[in-house]
């Protein structure tokens, strides 16, 4: 049951009515009138105090949808459906300040999908649009922990946070996401690669302090992913974080 919140004045209104009736048995001179005027009105503003919360109430729960709608437009990219740039970003700021506290290491990952020009050349682009959609959602099944995650960094560009993570562990999921890609296996004919769809991967790691940037991290990976595409795409590169220098 929904609190009262004018519980008090009711009960005030209450009293007056009872008292009033207890008095008029007693008293031959009342001005009953003007008794019913003012218990009228008190009652008419009572009314119109609980009709005025009640819209309060519907505005408050209709801002509070409209800004977790925002929010997940905010942070979400509106093709995949996967956390954007902009939360990347914003989560990689918080990410290097608690681990600087905590201690560990942390990877990061940029992964771009091969030949992605001619993917949309040979099939149109609302095919090349579902193929950035499956791709999405092979990354996003290829990392292990709750923690991890991916966002598309832009493009057919992803980026992929790994918590904790040291360069075993971010190999592992590279590995992880070379095979998986391979596996779902999605046409791609002019890939000069292979017949499918391929996907090239930079990776850094690096040891949390809270001076760092999470932009050096994405360079530091896009750098590594610069190297996969020179070496013949289709697959990892790593190399150690390294913090630019002012
Ligand atoms: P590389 O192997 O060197 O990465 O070659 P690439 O062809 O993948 O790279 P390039 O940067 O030349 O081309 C990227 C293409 O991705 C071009 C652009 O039209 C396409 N693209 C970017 N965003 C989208 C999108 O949202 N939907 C579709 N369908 N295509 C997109
Ligand atoms: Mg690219
Ligand atoms: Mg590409």
């Amino acid at each position: 049951m929904e609190h009262d919140l004018f519980e008090h004045e009711q009960q005030i209104y209450d009293y007056a009515v009872n008292r009033t009736i207890e008095v008029l048995r007693k008293s031959a001179h009342f001005d009953f009138k003007e008794y019913i005027t003012i218990a009228k009105e008190y009652g008419k503003l009572l009314k119109q105090l609980r009709r005025a919360t009640r819209i309060a109430d519907r505005t408050t729960t209709n801002l509070h949808e409209s800004n977790l709608d925002l929010i997940d437009k905010v942070h979400n990219d509106t093709l995949t459906g996967i956390y954007n740039r902009l939360y990347m970003e914003d989560s990689l700021r918080r990410i290097i300040k608690s681990m600087a506290r905590s201690g560990g290491q942390l990877s990061v990952m940029m992964v771009d999908v091969d030949n992605f020009k001619k993917y949309n050349d040979t099939y149109g682009h609302s095919k090349g649009d579902v193929c950035l959609k499956l791709v999405a959602e092979t990354l996003m099944a290829s990392v292990a922990r709750a923690d991890d995650f991916v966002a598309r960094y832009g493009g057919e560009e992803f980026a992929v946070i790994l918590p904790d993570t040291d360069e075993s562990g971010a190999r592992r999921i590279a590995d992880n996401m070379l095979e998986n890609i391979k596996a779902s296996n999605i046409p791609h004919e002019k890939n000069e690669i292979a017949g499918h769809v391929t996907i090239s991967i930079g990776i850094t790691t690096g040891d949390v302090v809270r001076t760092q940037s999470g932009a050096d991290y994405i360079k530091c990976a896009d750098e590594a992913l610069y190297i996969s595409k020179r070496n013949g795409r289709n697959r990892y590169t790593f190399i150690d974080f390294k913090e630019e220098k002012a």
